[in-house]
């Protein structure tokens, strides 16, 4: 299976793909989570990502297309794909049918997360993950059982993503309703996309998703 999530920022698109990962064996394929690698790791494409990032603006259609690209290339065929933050542009869109073709793959649903804007905006502004295992937390929704220490591997330093402040969210927002939503049309006329409630609970969207992939 090739699944494309596709929905604005913080629509719980990499919670889902996570479980996904956990329950399926599938592969997550977040270009963001691969951008932040190379910003980390100071590469030439991080160098190059970290402004835009931090602007929320979009790195380039073709830096993507590659990352995503050479991820395909280095799976067994028989892995199924989880195609999370990407794409989010038109040209993206045929970039990725060229490349899932090359690779003998082909895209099997899209899954939209459809949110509200003002919920969002909360949901990630308040958002903060272990700096050791990456484990996700919330101001108001999800803090650790123990006061500044991470539940999963005990931990007590903690992070937030420097484009998860307010004026960056809704940079992002737009740039989503602009650049990414009119993707979707092409793919409701190939009769593959499902739209989900992504403000319902995290189970129950996981529910929901688990639902589509035994119909499929
Ligand atoms: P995300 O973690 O998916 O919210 O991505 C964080 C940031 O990385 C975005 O705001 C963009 O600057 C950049 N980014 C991630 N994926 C893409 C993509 N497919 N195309 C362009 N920029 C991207």
């Amino acid at each position: 299976m090739n699944i494309i999530l596709l929905g604005p920022p913080g629509a719980g698109k990499g919670t889902q793909s996570s479980l996904l990962v956990q329950h399926h064996g599938m592969r997550q394929l977040s270009t963001g989570d691969m951008l932040r690698a190379a910003v980390a790791a100071q590469t030439p494409i991080g160098v190059k990502a970290k402004a835009i990032m931090d602007a929320g603006q979009l790195v380039s259609d073709e830096i993507v297309s590659a990352l995503i690209d050479a991820e395909l290339a280095a799976m067994e065929p028989t892995t199924g794909a989880i195609f999370d933050g990407y794409p989010r542009t038109a040209a993206q869109a045929d970039a990725l049918d060229a490349i899932l073709a090359r690779h003998g793959r082909q895209l099997d649903m899209v899954i939209e997360l459809a949110v509200d804007e003002d919920e969002l905006v909360r949901r990630i502004t308040g958002r903060f993950s272990c700096a050791n295992c990456g484990e996700g937390y919330h101001d108001t929704s999800k803090q650790p059982a123990v006061a500044e220490t991470c539940d999963r591997c005990g931990a007590h330093e903690f992070k937030r993503r420097p484009d998860d402040n307010e004026g960056t969210v809704r940079k992002r927002m737009q740039i989503y309703r602009e650049e990414t939503a009119p993707i979707l049309p092409g793919y409701e006329q190939r009769g593959i996309v499902n739209r989900l409630d992504g403000m319902a609970p995290i189970e129950q969207v996981t529910a929901a998703i688990e639902a589509l992939l035994a119909t499929a």
